[in-house]
Order: structure tokens, then C-alpha cells, then sequence
């Protein structure tokens, strides 16, 4: 059996979806800046995805711009807020927990002489809006909190932030990477002046994202060339990519809530059986499903590795994450699970479980028996396992 339960790294593109792209690589594939027909035809396919995009998060067409996906979206959001707001200030707010495509990018800013507010978290992971309101003086420019954590799968006090950063003119940006299908979004409502988002997240193809930005708030352009995208940002557009875009995330808005019921089934379902079935385990990030992603489930497995466990079900054809995939490869312990103050040895031996449209019970089930099996052997040949059976003995 083969399972993939890492659907927050990358999704399949659906084959609605795909159908849907396929002509826009061959017959129809017209520059959409050319005034010919055949530029036209991809044009107006880009303007329908444009309105696809805009609609799903209450945005109007002409506050949508295609990138190359969630960090070139994260990237320009952020530098370019750095570059337009400048003469007013030198200091952005953000989350202990961001992701990299964030985090880095606050890191550059502040080798180029900007101080940035690493605001911390509470054991689930959320930051308190109270500590931003504190955290803003009078050269702060932005504030940029995701809407959803990728490791932990957290929701973010969006609307309270939104509310605060307007009731202070701060500029406020969100990496809705994860929460795009999940979450419903409207950035008017919730006072959002940026988002980025990412196609292959939700069932879409890899290489495409967009950046929304409100009306009349200026931000540096990130691309320097032709005129594409009202100027802000260069190069000829990825028709099929953006057709593609469109067409999943109309799906996503639609299905969003059988979605959602699904995943959740399935991760609750798991996470109870984990914890029933598996001593000396952890679940990290909120307990209370309300305030996480559907299809989010993370643990600590106590005196063991992620890496050997990741390995272990690798070969029972389980697909998983340790720490977040962005960060596997390396061995440092997951900057997340360290902000909700998980000790390092258990840090270490973490893995997130991303549920998605392609699972059923009966491969949760088959899941579920390997990781028991998986974590008792290693368990077995675990050193610091043995040293603490042996201590138990002797309380
Ligand atoms: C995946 C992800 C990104 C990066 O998106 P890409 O399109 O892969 O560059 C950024 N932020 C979050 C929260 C993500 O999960």
C-alpha cells in the first residue's frame, strides 16, 4: 500500500485541473501580452483566472499578481513593503513561527539595517495580539503573521491582527499558503493589505502563485522588465500554470467544507488512536480542533528519532514529514516546535502527518499499525529508551 500524508508540502494537481491546463501548453499558447489573437486567447484565459483568484478571497481582479508561488510572493510582499515605506520607518513585526520564505526574508532586512519583532507564541502556537499591539511604535511598517503554521497546522488570530494593524496604519501581510482551501478568506474583512499564496497547496500545479495587494497600497516592484502585471512585475506569464491556478482554486472555495469534514474524520480519527495506542507521545500544537488546520496532525514520539521513524515508514510506502520539509535534510530541530516550547529531544523526534483528498480510513488504519510497529522497534534499540525502562524499575 502506498499512503501520502504529506499534503502540506505539495498536493497533485487534480486531473480536472490538469485537463483544464493542457491546451495552454501546446495549441493555445499565445504570450499574453502579444495583440495578436493568439495572445488574446491566453489573455483572456488569464483574466478568468485572475477573477477565479480574486473572487475566492474577496479580492477584485486588479489587486491579483501571478509569481512563481508562495516565497517569491512572501519575498516581494515583504522587500517591497521594506523599499516603498522606508522614509517612515525601518521596523517590521513578525512570527517566531513563519515560514522560512518569511523568516529569511526578515533576516536580510535586518542585515540591510531594518529591526525586526520575532514575536513569540503560546504552547499551541498562536501569537497574542495583545504583545503586537505593544510590540508597534511609530516607525513600525509592517506586520507580516501567517494565517496557518505549516508544521503545527495553528490559526492565527487573523481578524484581531487585521483589526490592529488597521487601527495603527500598519500595513499587514499574510502568508495564507496553508490556509487557501482550508480557511475562508476575506481580506476585506479581516483588514488584510497583502497575501500570498501557492497553487500546488491546494490540488494545483507546482510554480504558480499570487500575491494579492489592496488597492492604492504602494509596494516596490519585485521584477524588473516589460509591463506585465500592471508594471509590478515582469516577464511573460505562466499561462498554463495560471490557468491552472484559477481552476483549483475555484474547487477548493467550492469543496472547501467536504474537504475539510473529511480531513478532519480521518486526523481526528488518527490522533485518537495515536494517543490510545502509543505511550510516551506528544501532539503537538492545538488541542482544541477549532483553532487548527483540518488536516493537520504533528508528534512527538518520545526517545526516538523523526528521521528513523520518517525512514521506517518510507519503506512501508508512508509518505511523511519530519520537522517541516522545507527544513529536512538539515538536522537542526524545527523552529516551531522549539517557539511552543517542546524540548529539544522531543523536537527531535517529531513528525507532521498532512492529511488530503487521496486518503481513506483503511489507509489511516494501515498507517496507524506501522507507526505502532515502527515506533516499539526503534524504541527497542534506543539507548535512552533502555536507560529509562531501567530507572522505572527501580522507582
Ligand atoms: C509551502 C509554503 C510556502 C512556500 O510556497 P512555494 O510555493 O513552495 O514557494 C510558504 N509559506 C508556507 C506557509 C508554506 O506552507
Amino acid at each position: 500500500m502506498k499512503v501520502y500524508l504529506d499534503h502540506s508540502a505539495t498536493t497533485g494537481t487534480d486531473p480536472e485541473v490538469l485537463q483544464q491546463m493542457l491546451p495552454y501548453f501546446s495549441e493555445q499558447f499565445g504570450n499574453g501580452s502579444s495583440q495578436h489573437f493568439y495572445g488574446r486567447e491566453a489573455l483572456r484565459a488569464i483574466d478568468l483566472a485572475r477573477e477565479q483568484v480574486a473572487r475566492a478571497i474577496h479580492a477584485t481582479p486588479n489587486e491579483i499578481y501571478f509569481t512563481t508561488g508562495g516565497t517569491e510572493s512572501d519575498n516581494w510582499a515583504i522587500k517591497g513593503i521594506a523599499q516603498s515605506l522606508r522614509h517612515k520607518g525601518d521596523h517590521i513585526i513578525t512570527s517566531a513561527v513563519e515560514h522560512p520564505a518569511v523568516l529569511e526574508t526578515c533576516r536580510r532586512l535586518e542585515k540591510e539595517g531594518f529591526r525586526v519583532t520575532y514575536l513569540g507564541v503560546d504552547g499551541d502556537g498562536a501569537i497574542d495580539p495583545r504583545a503586537l499591539e505593544d510590540a508597534i511604535d511609530d516607525r513600525t511598517i509592517l506586520i507580516t503573521i501567517m494565517t496557518a503554521n505549516n508544521e503545527i497546522g495553528t490559526l492565527m488570530p487573523i481578524r484581531e491582527i487585521g483589526a490592529i494593524a488597521r487601527a495603527h496604519g500598519v500595513v499587514f501581510h499574510t502568508d495564507a499558503v496553508q490556509a487557501i482551501g482550508s480557511v475562508a478568506i476575506d481580506v476585506k474583512q479581516m483588514g488584510i493589505d497583502m497575501l500570498s499564496m501557492s497553487a500546488h497547496k491546494f490540488y494545483g500545479p507546482k510554480g504558480v502563485g499570487v500575491l494579492y495587494k489592496r488597492n492604492g497600497l504602494r509596494v516596490g516592484r519585485f521584477m524588473d522588465g516589460g509591463e506585465q502585471e500592471r508594471s509590478m512585475r515582469a516577464g511573460t506569464l505562466n499561462t498554463p500554470g495560471i490557468v491552472g491556478m484559477g481552476a483549483a482554486i475555484e474547487r477548493a472555495i467550492a469543496h472547501m467544507d467536504d474537504n475539510n469534514a473529511r480531513n478532519a474524520a480521518l486526523r481526528n480519527y488518527f490522533v485518537e488512536q495515536v494517543l490510545a495506542r502509543i505511550p510516551d507521545v506528544r501532539l503537538n500544537g492545538p488541542a482544541d480542533w477549532n483553532r487548527r488546520l483540518a488536516n493537520n496532525a504533528n508528534f512527538s514520539f518520545e526517545y526516538i528519532e523523526g528521521e528513523s521513524i520518517l525512514m521506517c515508514l518510507d519503506l512501508a510506502g508512508i509518505a511523511v514529514s519530519s520537522g517541516s520539509a522545507c527544513s529536512s535534510g538539515s538536522l537542526d530541530p524545527s523552529h516551531v516546535l522549539l517557539a511552543i516550547g517542546v524540548p529539544i529531544e522531543s523536537a527531535h523526534g517529531s513528525i507532521r502527518f498532512s492529511f488530503g483528498k487521496s486518503n481513506t480510513k483503511e489507509q489511516v488504519d494501515y498507517v496507524l499499525d506501522k507507526l505502532v510497529e515502527t515506533v516499539e522497534r526503534l524504541r527497542a534499540m534506543s539507548p535512552l529508551f533502555q536507560y529509562v525502562q531501567g530507572e522505572q524499575k527501580y522507582v
